[in-house]
């Protein structure tokens, strides 16, 4: 049976692991996110420790970004202009492949996610699916018509602007570009700053939930008036509070005021905006799909 090599390539945390498939991992690392050299240097250890007495056949990485996944560009598999300090202009895929010596896929964390989930997870059977992430950012990514998304460079969902009634939630956002954007309002830290107190201390019935739901259905009406995916699935650390899911498909029902007529929408609301089925595993198990995507 081949082995595969999988990065969850995270702007906290570095996952790498080794597996012939996603219920059968054989070995595991985790480690903080530093600086590129060291983070990259630990990962080209692992897999060359295990790759001399199990050859491994490919690797697959999901990154955190902006990254570049245009195989066909010079700065592919780079992290871009990333505001992480020091990861700007980071050859990811380049250092694994000369250390390596194998065939390495790459793409966003979010469409590596997306991958694993269509392959075994929630969106299996749909070529045309959105994931978003509410974590330390937030993200999406997904497919069209069976095809990752990617385009100029690639979706980013967190960055669209949303309405911001200064007069519910006075707080400017978070977001070093944009301010108020979505992710500025609605990412795990602009949780912390509002309310003074990290995200998962926040009691269900705290009133930082019922906002954060709507400012999550805005952003999702506007995802599906332009993508018109037939399922979201939402990870992410904040999505941990599962209280979310029931308020913001409320929210976003209430939003899209009967307009987008379909079943899946006006029926089946819980089937449509779902938690990942592969759960926390989702981001490695989609990074060990882009390997197997990197040979096929
Ligand atoms: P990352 O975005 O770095 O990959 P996560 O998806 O775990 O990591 O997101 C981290 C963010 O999620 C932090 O802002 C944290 O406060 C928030 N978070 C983590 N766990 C929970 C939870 N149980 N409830 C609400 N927020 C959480
Ligand atoms: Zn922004």
């Amino acid at each position: 049976m081949p082995l595969w090599g999988a990065i969850e390539a995270g702007g906290t945390k570095f996952v790498c692991a080794v597996g012939a498939g996603p219920d059968e991992w054989l070995q595991e690392i985790r480690y903080p996110t530093t600086n590129p050299a060291d983070t990259r240097g630990q990962a080209v250890d692992f897999f060359r420790r295990h790759h001399r007495r199990n050859p491994l056949t490919a690797i697959g990485v999901g990154a955190f970004g902006p990254v570049d996944p245009d195989p066909r560009s010079s700065t592919f598999g780079y992290i871009t202009t990333t505001p992480k300090p020091g990861w700007q202009q980071t050859d990811v895929v380049g250092t694994l492949r000369r250390a390596l010596e194998l065939p390495v896929g790459f793409d966003t964390d979010v469409n590596a996610a997306a991958l694993g989930e269509h392959r075994w997870g929630a969106a299996q059977g749909l070529e045309t699916f959105t994931y978003l992430t509410v974590g330390t950012g937030i993200g999406g990514g997904g497919m069209a018509d069976g095809r990752l998304l990617h385009g100029l460079i690639h979706p980013e969902m967190g960055h669209i602007s949303i309405p911001h009634d200064l007069a519910r939630d006075p707080y400017s956002g978070c977001c070093p570009y944009h301010g108020d954007c979505l992710e500025g309002l609605a990412a795990g830290p602009a949780l912390q700053e509002r309310w003074g107190a990290p995200a998962q201390s926040l009691a269900p019935d705290h009133p930082a939930w019922s906002l954060e739901a709507h400012y999550l259905a805005l952003g999702l009406s506007n995802i599906l008036c332009i993508l018109s995916p037939r399922r979201v699935i939402m990870g992410g650390g904040v999505m941990l509070q599962t209280h979310l899911y029931a308020r913001i498909r409320s929210e976003l029902r209430q939003l899209l005021n009967g307009y987008l007529q379909a079943p899946e929408i006006i029926d089946r609301m819980d089937e449509f905006v779902v938690p990942p089925r592969l759960g926390q595993k989702a981001g490695i198990c989609g990074a060990l799909a882009l390997a197997m995507a990197a040979v096929s």
